[in-house]
């Protein structure tokens, strides 16, 4: 274990313990002192593959020792165009060019960005306000986060914000319809056509969602219509669909893009986190050329350069996943084991602190409250959803905590989204290993009263 201010890291917390990892092999993390720990989120929503893939490193390193770094600006190289050729292959409808960045964040701010500047090339410079759902989470960098509905990360940058148009997620456990029709007016879409005529299609460049829900609702899914009505508004109203696949994409949810099942194709698609699978930060803006061709005739640039876009290592890494998914069929895997995650998950609604438990493919959201009839969430300050997520770690399980769904500030949830090379029994490992963190939570809670402290 190491804590601030051993060492010289600027940990992400300066609070608390870190063991020390040393090594990954498939679902598992090792630390120094040798304890195994079952990766049950992927780290955070990346490791897919699965750690400790040989063909990803090997691919890396001879990219590494043949061409390390190039500029974006001034060349190309084999190893951007057949990952943008491999990707593209794999995208749904024309999305067919691939803009490759580093994070998730710097990829939505640049797909916001992109759609602002679309806009003004096409001579409709007024189209510029971004409408975005709440909950929603877009990113850390101020124009993403500006996107989020995430009020504890805004808290000391408002003043640097940027105004965005919000409407109601559809968030079935927390609306009114709870997603059965008739649906209410955050499930049928109707809010987002009432936001787009109010603020004027003639002043709206981009809508941003989650297809699925990631940390922000939990992997809530919406009822199956809405993303259709999405688009449905977006063509008629002329306003750009940007859809943040960065959590749920890649095959995450047991198919390439979420949207997918819905036969619905967005104007630009934001991929990120297990799109290289954690073996180099990758993530990237994928348009089609309809609207690549307005810049090319335009001004010739989408205005979002950086160091280190169109990484060689980065891009390599990348396709060496798509080459890893495609040929171990994990995608297909994902969608197949899918039942089984879910089936097991489901087990834990029995206990009195599950207040839902939902998600698709190998991502399932459980939600936390302090009364299962009322939904009340935890008051904040009782900390469920981290005590849940260090419990789990004493039990060996990592898991992804989330707060602030249920009202901005309360809520509590913890995450699952294992590699897809997850096998049955560590799928019933992970169930067991979380019930007994949820118990130990429970009757922490319940031992100190604390279960009546709600928000
Ligand atoms: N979009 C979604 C849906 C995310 O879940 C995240 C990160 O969790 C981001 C964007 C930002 O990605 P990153 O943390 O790589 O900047």
């Amino acid at each position: 274990m190491t804590q601030y201010p051993h060492g010289h890291v600027f940990y992400r917390k300066l609070t608390r313990d870190y063991p020390t990892i040393v090594r990954g092999a498939g679902c598992w993390l090792y630390d120094a002192t040798g304890r195994a720990y079952l990766d049950g989120c992927g780290g955070a929503f990346v490791a897919n593959i699965g750690h400790g893939v040989r063909e990803v490193a090997d691919a890396m390193a001879a990219q590494a020792s043949r061409l390390a770094y190039v500029s974006g600006a001034a060349f190309t190289h084999p190893a951007v165009e057949e990952f943008a050729r491999a990707l593209a292959a794999l995208c749904p409808g024309d999305l067919d060019h691939v803009y490759p960045l580093t994070s998730g964040s710097d990829a939505i701010e640049a797909a916001l960005k992109l759609t602002r500047q679309y806009w003004a090339e096409t001579g409709r410079s007024a189209k510029q306000t971004i409408i975005a759902l709440a909950p929603a989470y877009h990113g850390n960098t101020l124009l993403a986060l500006s996107a989020s509905a995430r009020e504890h990360y805004k808290s000391y940058y408002s003043g640097w914000l940027v105004e965005v148009v919000r409407v109601p997620a559809p968030y079935p456990y927390r609306c009114a319809c709870g997603g059965t029709p008739p649906f209410c007016p955050a499930c049928s879409g109707d809010a987002l056509e009432e936001a787009i005529v109010r603020v004027g299609p003639e002043r709206i460049a981009a809508f941003i969602a989650e297809p699925v829900g990631g940390s922000s609702t939990g992997a809530s899914v919406a009822p199956p219509p809405y993303w259709r009505r999405v688009r449905e508004l977006c063509d008629r109203h002329g306003v750009l669909f940007v859809a943040d696949e960065v959590l749920v994409g890649a095959g995450r949810t047991g198919t390439w893009s979420s949207l997918q099942p819905y036969g619905v194709v967005p104007d630009v698609l934001v991929l990120g986190k297990g799109i290289a699978g954690g073996y180099a930060p990758l993530s990237a803006v994928v348009a089609p050329q309809r609207i690549a061709d307005v810049f090319a005739r335009g001004s010739g640039a989408l205005l979002h350069a950086q160091t280190f876009s169109h990484h060689p290592v980065s891009c390599a890494a990348g396709l060496a996943t798509l080459q890893y998914l495609a040929s171990h069929r994990l995608v297909e895997r994902c969608a197949a084991v899918a039942p089984r995650f879910h089936r097991a998950v489901a087990q834990l609604a029995d206990l009195e602190i599950v207040g839902d438990i939902r998600g698709r493919g190998l991502l399932a959201g459980i939600e936390l409250v302090a009364d299962r009839t009322t939904r009340a969430a935890f008051a904040r300050w009782a900390h469920v959803a981290e005590r849940v997520t260090d419990a789990a770690l004493a039990e060996g399980l990592v898991v992804w905590p989330n707060v602030g769904h249920a009202d901005g500030i309360n809520g509590d949830l913890v995450m699952l989204a294992p590699p897809f090379v997850v096998t049955e029994e560590e799928i019933e490992q992970i169930a067991a290993r979380l019930r007994g963190a949820l118990a130990r939570v429970t009757s922490e809670l319940s031992a100190s009263g604390e279960a009546a402290g709600r928000s």
